[in-house]
């Protein structure tokens, strides 16, 4: 796969190995209620492919069996659309886990999903919630028409169910990208405006705000070739590239899955067809790796990684630096 897409070819991006595996990342799918313009998955209504009960299964063996790992992170799609999400959470929570839900809140306010808050509070699943930036035009805009006003809502809801509150343990964050190809702004000035704004004017409390660089790949990497601003973004987040960010990426200590059960360094890796590096480029899936220590292995890298590394660092829990 590597040598069918041109701009991975090369890198200069620096050689990185994985530490101890805690986080197991799974994407049930990519069906979503929603369509933004950003969406590193091409996430949309009319896309079929959906994680079995027989992978969920699988990956609940694998968590069985490999102790280090004491997090799993759903994502999609929209993963609540998958008709085994409830059953895969409940029986990671049974194992002892903790569980957080990449959640896009317009779901909450979905035919058929009338219970979810109630049933994420009962699971005491973290939710990692999108909110692009706290004024409803920007929102809309990437995002689509609407989108805002029902993540107020959904916000609002899980406040009353708890989320965001002081010590309920609900953890609510939400996250922040770009509107555009910049670098973010700095987190912890951003989250303060955040928490500020939400709250005086919806009345919306959380936890952490995550800022996160866009990954030039799919919806948004296609943005940018029609726009002729893909070589100028690349070189921005080159330029910002910074070293120290280089131990904490999150390929370190997190293996991502895909809806069919393949495995890779990261999301971002399976959006480019980059499978896992175990003795040789072939496909891993995730019943062949139960009990294969993964500690030192080499790390797929290329230009996209960039992403992670610029300015303050990004991933899937926010900033690195
Ligand atoms: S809500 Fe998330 S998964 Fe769905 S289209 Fe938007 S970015 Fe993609
Ligand atoms: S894109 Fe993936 S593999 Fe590359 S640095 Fe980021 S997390 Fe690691």
């Amino acid at each position: 796969m590597l040598a069918t897409l041109p701009f991975l070819q090369t890198t200069n991006f620096p050689a990185i190995n994985r530490n101890t595996l805690n986080t197991l990342q799974v994407s049930l799918g990519y069906m979503c209620n929603q369509q933004c313009l950003h969406c590193h998955v091409n996430a949309g209504p009319n896309r079929t492919e959906m994680m079995t009960l027989d992978i969920c299964e699988q990956i609940l063996t694998y968590l069985r069996a490999t102790p280090s790992i004491k997090c799993l992170d759903i994502t999609g799609g929209a993963p609540e659309l998958n008709l085994h999400f409830r059953y895969l959470v409940k029986s990671v929570r049974q194992i002892g886990l903790h569980v957080i839900d990449r959640c896009n809140l317009t779901i909450l306010s979905e035919l058929g999903q009338e219970d979810l808050a109630h049933f994420l509070t009962e699971q005491q699943v973290e939710i990692v919630a999108s909110l692009p930036c706290y004024l409803e035009e920007n929102v809309d805009k990437q995002r689509g028409k609407g989108v805002f006003q029902k993540s107020i809502a959904g916000l609002q809801q899980l406040n009353a169910a708890g989320y965001g509150q002081k010590d309920s343990g609900l953890i609510l964050n939400l996250v922040f990208n770009p509107q555009g190809p910049d670098l973010p702004a700095s987190q912890t000035i951003l989250e303060a405006d955040y928490k500020k704004f939400l709250e005086e004017n919806y009345g919306i409390i959380f936890n952490q705000l995550y800022t996160l660089c866009n990954m030039p790949i799919q919806r948004f990497g296609s943005m940018l070739i029609s726009k002729g601003q893909f070589n100028n973004y690349i070189q921005l987040l080159r330029n910002a590239h910074c070293n120290d960010n280089l131990d904490n990426v999150m390929c370190r200590n997190l293996i991502s899955v895909d809806w069919q059960g393949y495995v890779y360094d990261c999301d971002f890796n399976q959006l480019l067809g980059l499978p896992l590096y175990l003795d040789t480029s072939t496909q891993r899936h995730i019943s062949e790796l139960t009990n294969v220590n993964l500690e030192g292995n080499p790390i797929i890298v290329a230009e996209h990684c960039y992403a992670c590394t610029a300015g303050q660092g990004s991933s899937c829990g926010g900033a690195l630096s």
